[in-house]
């Protein structure tokens, strides 16, 4: 018997708009009374998941028990950030029972598993299991993969081409350290594109891991936490891009945060987004919109060109009615025009 029981901790990864955030909501409605609590890391600083997790009107999540990271990536800030963080959860009064993580899209989950090895946190925590949660759409559609037509064409513009797809490392990555991969999303695809992204997954990974097919992020509790991986153990068999590296950066992504205007109804803004997301390749796009005459806020979530949207709460009393969006994509994407785009009026109605 152990003499210390370790607190066990869930890393839960996945690219930008896989479907971590519904996956966590879904868990934590269905916690079977555990107390569980919440880390959150976020690339952009709107902080939408967050608040979308503060939303929820369950036990299982009082505020005290969720921690915002919304600073980019949790990954690069293990030492400033993450030990905090963890410190501020393990002091709660009763201390949680399991800790959740939610890394943000871009995060490279293994020097967040490295970070457990640290005697300060190994003596107290143990990684349960790193879950990758996988939008089973975008890689069907080709998301990950480098485009042969467009690589053949860099490669006759120049020989010396780097042809590192940087998505393509961030998503592997992520399911190179999983314990258990999510395959979310399974609605959007045909059955044998379905089989095509579980035979790419279990020949990419080279343990055996569990790939189960999900959608809107439901799956039973008791698959998800007691996996009893000890990763931080177990680091050396879980190989990443990075692994030659001192430090990684993200230097292959930009993202920034646009204020909107009221607006007098969102379908025109919403078809504006889907064209600009297409125009300008997109990963992401997420946030508030505040639409005239209603008393709730408009939450828009955006991967690549596909949208959804749902009045999430009201705008509560004292704070600002204020229309607020965070744009994702690679480096180079045309903020500029972004920009100029959304601040166009709209042709009146009238
Ligand atoms: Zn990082």
């Amino acid at each position: 018997m152990q003499r210390f029981s370790k607190i066990p901790a869930t890393i839960v990864t996945g690219f930008l708009g896989a479907g971590k955030t519904t996956l966590i909501r879904h868990l934590l409605a269905h916690a079977g009374g555990r107390r569980l609590a919440l880390l959150i890391n976020e690339f952009g600083d709107v902080g939408v998941d967050g608040d979308i997790l503060q939303g929820c009107t369950n036990d299982a999540c009082t505020p005290e028990r969720i921690i915002e990271l919304a600073n980019g990536c949790i990954c690069c800030t293990v030492a400033d950030d993450f030990l905090p963080a963890i410190e501020r959860l393990l002091a709660l009064d009763p201390p949680p029972e399991h800790i959740l993580i939610e890394t943000s899209g871009l995060a490279l989950p293994k020097p967040l598993v490295k970070a457990f090895d640290w005697p300060a946190i190994r003596s107290k925590l143990t990684v349960d299991g790193v879950i990758a949660v996988v939008d089973a759409g975008a890689v069907a559609a080709g998301r990950f993969t480098e485009d042969p037509q467009k690589l053949e064409a860099a490669r006759a513009a120049d020989q010396a081409i780097d042809h590192d797809n940087p998505l393509e490392e961030v998503y592997e990555d992520q399911l190179l350290c999983a314990d258990l991969v999510l395959l979310n999303k399974i609605d959007l695809v045909t059955p044998e594109a379905r089989e095509t992204i579980v035979g790419d997954i279990a020949a990419l990974i080279p343990r055996a891991v569990k790939i189960v097919p999900i959608i809107e992020g439901r799956v039973e509790t008791d698959v998800l936490l007691g996996l009893d991986a000890k990763a931080e153990d177990d680091l050396a068999a879980r190989p990443s891009h990075h692994d030659a590296e001192e430090e990684h950066d993200h230097d292959d992504f930009d993202s920034f945060v646009i204020p909107i205007a009221p607006l007098v109804a969102p379908e025109p803004m919403l078809a504006r987004l889907k064209m600009l997301a297409e125009r300008h390749d997109v990963l992401r796009i997420k946030g508030f919109l505040d639409i005239a005459g209603k008393p709730m806020r408009l939450l828009v979530q955006g991967v690549g060109a596909r949208f959804q949207q749902n009045y999430d709460r009201p705008w509560c009393a004292g704070e600002e009615r204020c229309g607020r969006l965070v744009i994702i994509g690679q480096k180079g994407l045309d903020g500029a025009a972004i920009r100029a785009a959304l601040a166009e009026p709209f042709a009146s109605a009238a």
